[in-house]
């Protein structure tokens, strides 16, 4: 499926390369009085030519995920507008890294070269650091922040109220699930999140991922998207049924079906997200951990 430049108003949403699955993702143009970008992980032919056509004055990451930064380097003289919980990620390579995981990685030149050589990773100092509740205004478009931490702590959604237009980010509603593999993310805020976001009036939905544009069905939608939370804990607790390690979960590819390459990356999201679902199994009492295995208590 190959989706379309489409435009609302001066809402101008830029599809992603290859059905913008990872590593690529939706971006948004506001091309209003303030003339912005949203998530520069789309398209790099089509990022060129608006970067090189205009003059951009606003460059915004929902978050701080390399497929949605990938380019921000084109827009260099932009002003950074980001959460006011990831600015200092954006400052700081290491901070970055504290925050999603990476610290003590022994794949820490891997991570390196993928991070900083193919997403074109720099630090940057945000110009605005933004609050849940600030309305951002571009000229005729306005825009209400919506801070929906869990995916990442500092993760942020756009409702264009005027328009009827939620973007959504990497709430993406894949069938996959949601994310929350990073050292700062959350399951309980990754669901209080969702359904935030579920009480907002709207038209329309746009995604970073795949889908897109979701006119109709989003309810639906974004409660299969939250029911994987469930199928992935009703997997860890049918493994559980003898005691296992860490290591020997994370070996069952609970997450990701199978194991993918490259490992490092791939392990580093079953490895977390399984671990907050033993956190949250051990502190709802259904499971124990004993002598370095977890087990149904
Ligand atoms: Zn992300």
């Amino acid at each position: 499926m190959t989706m379309d430049i489409r435009r609302f108003g001066n809402i101008v949403f830029i599809p992603g390369s290859g059905g913008a699955r990872y590593p690529h993702c939706n971006s948004l143009f506001i091309d209003d009085e303030v003339k912005a970008v949203i998530d520069p992980g789309s398209d790099e032919a089509c990022l060129r030519d608006l970067a090189a056509g205009r003059r951009i004055d606003v460059l915004l990451d929902t978050h701080y995920h390399e497929d949605h930064t990938a380019f921000n380097h084109l827009f260099a003289d932009a002003a950074l507008w980001v959460h006011e919980a990831e600015a200092p990620c954006h400052r700081s390579y290491r901070t970055f890294l504290e925050h999603y995981g990476l610290a003590e990685t022994p794949y820490r030149k891997e991570w390196d070269e993928f991070l900083i050589g193919k997403f074109h990773w720099r630090e940057r100092t945000p110009a605005r650091a933004l609050k849940d509740g600030d309305i951002l205004d571009f000229g005729r478009t306005r825009a209400e922040v919506i801070h929906t931490p869990g995916h990442t702590i500092g993760h942020i959604c756009l409702h264009f109220a005027d328009e009827g237009i939620l973007f959504l980010a990497d709430y993406d509603l894949t069938p996959f699930g949601p994310w929350y593999g990073d050292y700062c993310s959350g399951i309980e805020q990754t669901i209080h999140s969702m359904n935030r976001l579920l009480a907002i009036p709207a038209r329309v939905w746009i995604t970073g991922h795949q889908l897109g544009i979701v006119e109709e069905g989003f309810e639906g939608l974004a409660e299969a998207y939250i029911d994987a939370i469930d199928r992935r804990e009703a997997k860890l607790l049918d493994a559980l049924e003898s005691p296992l390690s860490l290591d020997e979960i994370v070996e069952r590819w609970i997450i990701y079906g199978r194991q993918r390459e490259p490992r490092y990356f791939f392990e580093l999201g079953e490895r977390e997200m399984m671990r907050k679902h033993l956190e949250r199994l051990v502190a709802s009492g259904r499971v124990a951990k004993k002598n370095g295995r977890y087990a149904l208590a």
